[in-house]
């Protein structure tokens, strides 16, 4: 870990990858959902950014924990309650468990709480390769390949959780919203933890 990597700058890098791409999401969510998801995510930014300053004075643990709770209250979608479920768990495991443990820890919890699997074409996608990718720690691991990689391959899928399951076969051929969500904040903390 370096100095770049604490609870404000995540804050503020995944705040702006989502608001910078909310047209993608819009579009890939009217694609095959109903829309909303580029304006659930910021939405749901929005309300962790104005709390920044608050998140930011405690341990990293709470911060995600609390975090977790304004998407819960700020989020009307799907996606609002299983991210929420995510930094409750992982704040929760971080507490006792290595970070790659507290983190397959919350992608079970995810598992579990949408009653989904990996390969429904949802976030869990890409949360899952990233789990096990962080478990393997492999050497010279790139966490964004892995995350972008997981985030393509929900291209050719058929949906079968969430609103993209009512398409059937009309589902193939779109990249899941929530999948490319997790990818666009995968990406910007990763850029994180590379900086010096
Ligand atoms: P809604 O589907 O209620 O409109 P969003 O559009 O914000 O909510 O989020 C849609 C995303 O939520 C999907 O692209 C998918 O990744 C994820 N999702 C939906 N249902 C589930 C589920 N049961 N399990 C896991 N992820 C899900
Ligand atoms: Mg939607």
């Amino acid at each position: 870990m370096n100095e770049a990597f604490n609870v404000r700058s995540i804050v503020l890098a995944v705040h702006k990858a989502i608001v910078s791409n909310v047209d993608e999401l819009t579009a890939l969510d009217t694609a095959i959902g109903d829309g909303d998801h580029g304006l659930n995510m910021k939405r749901g930014m929005d309300a962790v950014l104005a709390e920044v300053d608050e998140l930011a004075a405690m341990p990293i643990h709470e911060a995600l924990g609390a975090a977790g709770k304004r998407l819960v209250m700020t989020v009307g979608g799907a996606s609002g309650p299983l991210m929420a479920t995510f930094l409750i768990v992982l704040g929760r495991e971080l507490e006792g468990s290595k970070p790659e443990t507290a983190f397959f820890a919350a992608v079970d919890a995810v598992a579990k709480r949408g009653r989904a699997h990996q390969g429904a074409k949802t976030l869990l996608d890409v949360l899952f390769p990233i789990a096990h990718a962080l478990k393997l720690k492999q050497n010279g691991m790139d966490l964004v390949q892995v995350a972008r990689d997981a985030a393509v391959a929900t291209i050719p899928l058929q949906a079968s959780k969430g609103r993209a399951a009512y398409l059937g076969a009309r589902s193939i051929g779109h990249m899941d919203p929530g999948a490319r969500s997790v990818w666009l904040i995968a990406d910007a903390v990763s850029n994180l933890m590379g900086k010096n």
